[in-house]
């Protein structure tokens, strides 16, 4: 990582390519996450009227942003992630004052914001996203002529994006929710996660840097900053606003979901919230290797102390001396981990209510504890462990527990192994650990969790989420508000366009994704056949 420009920061809300801020304006500071003391810079919250300009700027630019060539979209991303790439060291250090992420997670993180860019940049470039689909029309089918259908994807319209807490680059300002958004040709208002804003004005200073360089309209691009939840509501309930990306606490996304759902005209929330992601260990691998699976599984459990949302935070296994010897080996690996420092004090503070939950619970035990005690701000490695008639009894143990913590359940057949698996619910991942005679054995569990999961886990661990095509980061309810879709990976894209058909257009009004000739070669489907080629 280079040494990065010097910039000093101004602490507004950026509307349209403008710092902005009212006299009157509520202020607050970034809180060091290891210090628990204010970070330098006043950040000034954002007006009302700010918020409503900055969506009636990106109203405005939508209608010469979606008309752009696709080259100049995929130039400005690239530029964008070039931009991000040059604040170097003053980024990663402000990432962690605010977060007390490491330097080598940040650097991690900021890598993948860049490539989220440019990925996207190249699906635009390249235009077989669009889908576009052509029907040729049958002027002579009999009893009905066919007509001359066309369809293709357009935007929506200005998306108003949710900074992540945990995710301080790669699912924030310039994150995959407003990286796919702006690739979709959709202007975007971000809502800075109001515990790194930092962080948060850098990165948008960068995308501004690139909106000016690459002659995009500046209100393409806007950044608000609050610390409750009004401002966040605003830009929801706002008649511009088209879509919603969203990633925190379950109380948050449905809050924007039902305030969404009951706006005269409703838009999607694509929230994504809370997970458990259970984790099954099955006999055959529990015999094998349950000591590795132990080591793999606290790895997985405490990585980012915790702060994942495919953190696997419930582990089921059939009751026998390998089971046993499991969980003794879990609970100890969790006694040698140090307690970490949590991305926020709020986030360590419900961390410390969800475990306080658990351990009030008759039936749950504690199996292995970090044998250093936390101190303010830090979360202790924790692994509680109970019988699968408590976990039924007990509705609470179903709860996610955001932090570096674990449930072990277990079970006493694979009967009762199904029976759990019905009763689970939405998650983004499920994980079986078990040999290819348990896979034979367990056909009906694998069937179970395929329809809770969006991602099913083979002898891994859920944690590390590749971007790329194939990756599906979205599951049913809680996991999500929207299982059609993924906010990780080149699919994200979709969620900021619709489909529009065109019957009966002449060739020269229509656009040129869908005329005969095929001058973007892109992927179409004509009649029914995947090509290249003309119609
Ligand atoms: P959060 O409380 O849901 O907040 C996320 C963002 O949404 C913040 O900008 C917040 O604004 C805003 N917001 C939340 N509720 C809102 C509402 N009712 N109306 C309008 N805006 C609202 O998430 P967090 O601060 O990141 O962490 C809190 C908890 O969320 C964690 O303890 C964890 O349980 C969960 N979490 C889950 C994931 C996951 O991926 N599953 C990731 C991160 C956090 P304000 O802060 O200004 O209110």
């Amino acid at each position: 990582m280079v040494s990065g420009i010097v910039m000093e920061l101004h602490g507004k809300s950026i509307i349209g390519g403008r710092p902005v801020s009212s006299a009157n304006a509520k202020t607050f500071s970034a809180i060091g996450a290891v210090t628990g003391e204010p970070l330098p810079t006043t950040f000034h919250e954002t007006t009302p009227a700010e918020a409503d300009q900055a969506l009636k700027l990106a109203e405005q630019a939508f209608e010469e942003y979606r008309a752009l060539p696709p080259d100049r979209i995929a130039a400005f991303l690239i530029r964008a992630a070039e931009e991000i790439l040059k604040l170097g060291e003053d980024l990663l250090q402000r990432a962690n004052q605010e977060t007390a992420l490491p330097e080598q997670r940040l650097i991690g993180e900021c890598a993948r914001t860049v490539n989220q860019l440019k990925m996207f940049a190249e699906i635009v470039r390249e235009g077989s996203w669009l889908e576009a689909t052509i029907d040729r029309g049958l002027p002579d089918r009999k009893p009905m002529p066919k007509p001359d259908l066309r369809r293709m994807l357009i935007p929506l319209g200005p998306v108003v994006v949710f900074g992540a807490s945990n995710f301080p680059l790669a699912y924030s300002v310039a994150g995959g929710d407003t990286a796919s958004a702006l690739a979709a040709g959709c202007p975007v208002v971000v809502k800075a996660h109001p515990a790194h804003p930092g962080t948060s004005e850098m990165v948008a200073r960068a995308i501004g840097l690139a909106i000016e360089a690459t002659g995009m309209p500046p209100g393409i691009f806007s950044m608000v900053h609050g610390t409750g939840n009004d401002i966040g509501m605003q830009l929801v309930k706002h008649p511009a606003t088209k879509a919603v990306g969203f990633t925190g606490s379950l109380q948050g996304g449905r809050a924007l979901f039902d305030a969404a759902a009951v706006r005269p005209e409703p838009i999607p929330v694509y929230a994504e919230m809370g997970s458990t992601n259970p984790v099954f260990i099955l006999p055959g691998a529990l015999k094998q290797k349950g000591s590795a699976i132990a080591e793999g599984l606290m790895q997985s459990v405490t990585m980012g102390v915790g702060q994942f949302c495919v953190n696997p935070g419930l582990v089921f296994g059939q009751q026998d001396e390998n089971w046993r010897a499991f969980s003794e080996r879990t609970g100890q690996l969790a006694a040698g981990i140090a307690p970490g420092v949590m991305l926020h004090q709020g986030i360590c503070n419900r961390f410390e209510q969800g475990t306080a939950q658990f351990q009030k619970i008759p039936g749950v035990s504690i199996a292995g504890k970090s044998s250093v005690e936390a101190t303010k701000g830090r979360a202790p490695a924790l692994v509680f462990s109970t019988d699968s008639k408590t976990f039924q009894q007990q509705p609470a143990l179903r709860e996610e527990v955001f932090g570096p913590s674990t449930l072990l359940v277990s079970c006493g057949s694979t009967a009762e192994l199904e029976q759990i698996a019905r009763g689970l619910n939405g998650q983004l991942t499920a994980t079986i650990h078990g040999t290819d005679e348990d896979l034979a054995e367990h056909k009906n569990l694998i069937a179970i969790l395929r329809q809770k999961a969006g991602r099913l886990v083979f002898n891994q661990f859920p944690t590390g989420v590749e971007v790329c095509p194939s990756m599906q980061h979205g599951g049913p309810y809680p996991a999500t508000t929207d299982s059609r879709t993924t906010s990780v990976g080149a699919y994200a894209i979709k969620r900021f366009a619709r489909p529009v058909a065109f019957q009966n257009f002449p060739e020269a009004s229509l656009p040129p994704e869908l005329q005969n000739k095929n001058v973007r070669q892109i992927w179409r489907l004509i009649d029914n056949q995947f090509t290249k080629a003309d119609v």
